[in-house]
């Protein structure tokens, strides 16, 4: 597939509500969209990197650099979805620029084949359950609140957000009001140490589906040391960004659930790879989200439709996050999303709303 050229656009989404994690609070999400041009058809990419680099050592700004100045000049004149990754695999880490970039040479190459993502990625299901993420809030009853807004929607399983000091109250609580059928996990976003291990083996007490990495990113031998101290079984979101991490995560026992973001590992395919590795191991999966407009909503539920995503995703409906998505929203029907039909993502950004939105375009021919 030959490339034209790439457009780097910027678009700033205002939330509907702050989203306070262990590591700081957004009222907007900054998204950088690459839109890759060829012959035959255009693709979409959206970057998950957040406006600073909390979440991880990557940021818009230096996503939009790296993929400018590295990415882009290593690509070569034709090349297909399977040829970016391994064009760009000299440059080190930057893994959501890379996805990006792969992620819209994908869209590109299925729009023009006439494939969708789902078929491509080999989607077993037509819809996917849905859960939603929480954020830390100000107070246990605002937090109760905002639980039974999301219940009342239909989401099948509620993830809180919690921190040092925003945990046991919050998560029994949360059990107290909703019941025991609620299914329930929390997300500490690595806001733990070993040291707390007593702490956190008191939210054993409440039946959580899994508790989403309670240490450091690169704490995998810790991780295998608290897992042995909890009975809630631990999942690892930011220490795994490639198969092999997982692969290291799983044979040290640091945990038994790995949350997959094709952005924080480089992609889709490298997204199928560690959902075939975890199968073949008994391990589960599940679909955790970046705070995604619908161009990345659609991809994620598309691979949330793979077998061996058996616990419900973070692939929440568009008004979760934004008053007007730039695609057609998602919505959640009876607790689910409907994988997109349509060839590549299935969705089209919506020309007008997607102007509105945004704030810088950069056009660069290859
Ligand atoms: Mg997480």
């Amino acid at each position: 597939m030959k490339i034209t050229g790439v457009e780097l656009r910027r678009i700033a989404m205002p939330l509907v509500s702050p989203f306070r994690t262990s590591f700081g609070t957004e009222t907007a999400r900054d998204v950088l969209l690459v839109r890759v041009v060829t012959p035959d058809a255009e693709g979409w990419g959206e970057c998950v990197a957040m406006s600073e680099p909390l979440y991880s050592s990557e940021y818009v700004d230096g996503a939009a650099e790296v993929i400018r100045r590295f990415l882009l000049p290593a690509l070569p004149k034709n090349v297909d979805a399977y040829g970016v990754g391994r064009a760009l695999e000299p440059v080190k880490g930057h893994r959501m620029a890379k996805a990006a970039l792969e992620t819209a040479v994908l869209d590109a190459q299925l729009r023009a084949a006439g494939e969708s993502f789902g078929h491509f990625l080999g989607a077993a299901r037509d819809r996917v359950p849905c859960g939603v993420s929480v954020g830390i809030m100000d107070s246990v009853p605002q937090l109760l609140d905002a639980v039974a807004g999301y219940v009342e929607e239909g989401y099948v399983r509620i993830k809180l957000k919690i921190e040092p000091g925003w945990d046991v109250e919050p998560v029994r609580a949360v059990r107290e009001r909703f019941g025991d059928d609620l299914l329930l996990q929390v997300d500490a976003n690595a806001a733990y140490s070993l040291t707390d291990a007593r702490r956190l083996a008191r939210l054993d007490a409440f039946d959580l589906l899994l508790i989403e990495q309670p240490l450091a990113n690169d704490d995998l031998v810790q991780h295998a040391k608290l897992a042995r101290q909890l009975q809630t079984p631990i999942c690892l979101d930011e220490s795994i960004e490639s198969a092999e991490h997982a692969a290291a995560a799983i044979a040290l026992g640091s945990c038994s659930i790995i949350n997959i973001k094709p952005g924080r590992i480089g992609g889709y395919l490298e997204a199928r790879r560690i959902h075939d590795m975890c199968r073949a191991n008994g391990v589960a999966v599940w679909c955790g989200g970046m705070l995604e407009t619908g161009l990345g909503r659609a991809a994620n539920v598309a691979l949330a439709a793979l077998p061996g995503f058996t616990l419900p995703g973070d692939t929440s409906g568009s008004r979760r996050y934004f008053a007007t998505d730039v695609t057609e929203p998602f919505e959640l029907v009876d607790g689910h999303l409907e994988v997109p039909t349509g060839p590549g993502l299935g969705v089209e950004p919506i020309p007008s709303i997607l102007e509105e939105v945004t704030t810088a375009t950069e056009w660069i021919p290859l």
